[in-house]
């Protein structure tokens, strides 16, 4: 097994050789809308129902996706959702992309982990598996998952992962609904030494659903924490920075990863599901390139607050939340100003 250091090395040389010859490194293939949750806050909640997930990709299309995957020089591959074992090839579609010697992630919330998916992992390890665990009390538990009965499944699905030595990781959002809890969560991660990872800033959901908003946190807290303020996507390309009022001055405009959707869209931001080129109509390649060119030359065409704003390394505005939000890129959020404004009185 390789050392962390030289996990570390080779991964720096990869990006290196990649960024070179303008390749990619890194995809998030979102097999599925579907979940067995139903999360308050969810954010793809709008497509989780049959007749969406009917229009999802077949086997044969998704496999087609990895092996154009490969060509393109994609080394990190995330499978996520949605929930993405809950597709019923999900074995089929991880051995495929395994044996192409893909680095996998999974993001799963461990509600419909399986027998067969954890032989899988023992047989062939992924990358890591990312569960998210938004509290540890099942009352809390179930009053943010929406579905009974699933805290007491996600334990055991924890539990056998932890058993079987699968790389492993927890994640929680932060909502109104238990912050009060978190102390608790983190202590679970210290017991049972699982790394863990945070993310507090809710955004609206796809096809502009504002019900995900009813829980965020009050804009006070983020003047009170003392880390990352703002964006959830903090990887800001230099050359970006150097892009003097651009429109996405972050990841999306990078050319480092980008997202799939479940029925073919690529993107490079997971919030804005346009252009809608299909990397089976284009080839992943030609995809990637238009995708880029796209995100790279948007820009500001309106006399948004936003774009000469000094704070908006600070309040967590983006263009991604913004087309979530308003179904505009540009518009500022009452919510961001607000933060802004907190951490003034601080
Ligand atoms: S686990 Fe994720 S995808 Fe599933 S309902 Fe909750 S937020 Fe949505
Ligand atoms: S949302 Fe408000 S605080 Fe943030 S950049 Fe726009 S105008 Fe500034
Ligand atoms: S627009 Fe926002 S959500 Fe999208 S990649 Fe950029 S920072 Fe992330």
């Amino acid at each position: 097994m390789l050392n962390q250091i030289s996990y570390k090395k080779f991964s720096l040389n990869t990006h290196l050789d990649n960024l070179r010859s303008g390749r990619p490194n890194s995809c998030q293939l979102e097999l599925t809308y579907g979940c067995g949750l139903r999360c308050v806050h969810c954010y793809v909640a709008s497509y989780n129902r049959p007749e969406s997930i009917a229009r999802e990709l077949s086997t044969a299309k998704v496999k087609k996706i990895i092996d154009e995957l490969r060509n393109a020089g994609v080394l990190w591959v995330c499978f996520t959702g949605g929930d993405p074992l809950t597709r019923k090839d999900f074995c089929e579609l991880y051995t495929y992309a395994r044996e192409k010697g893909f680095l996998i992630t999974i993001f799963t919330n461990g509600y419909s982990l399986r027998q067969e998916h954890i032989e899988l992992f023992r047989r062939q390890p992924p990358f890591i598996i990312e569960i998210t665990l938004n509290a540890v009390d099942k009352g809390l538990y179930e009053k943010i998952s929406g579905v009974k009965g699933s805290f007491k499944k996600v334990m055991a699905s924890i539990g056998a992962l932890r058993r079987h030595k699968i790389p492993l990781k927890i994640k929680a959002m932060v909502t109104k609904l238990n912050s009060q809890h978190i102390g608790k969560i983190k202590k679970y991660a210290l017991v049972n030494d699982l790394p863990l990872a945070l993310d507090d800033f809710l955004h609206a959901g796809l096809g502009l659903s504002p019900r995900p908003l009813e829980f965020r946190l009050p804009p006070e807290y983020f003047s009170l924490r003392t880390k990352r303020k703002g964006n959830s996507c903090p990887v800001i390309p230099k050359e970006r920075k150097a892009v003097r009022n651009a429109l996405f001055p972050c990841v999306a405009a990078g050319g480092d990863g980008f997202q799939i959707g479940p029925y073919g869209h690529i993107s490079a931001c997971c919030l804005i599901r346009r252009p809608d080129l299909n990397v089976l109509k284009n080839g992943v390649g030609p995809a990637v390139k238009k995708m880029v060119e796209y995100f790279r030359n948007l820009d500001f065409t309106t006399d948004s607050k936003c774009k000469t704003c000094a704070r908006r390394d600070e309040c967590g505005w983006c263009p991604g939340k913004a087309w979530v939000e308003t179904g505009s890129l540009e518009k500022p959020l009452d919510y961001c100003c607000a933060i802004a404004k907190a951490n003034d009185n601080q």
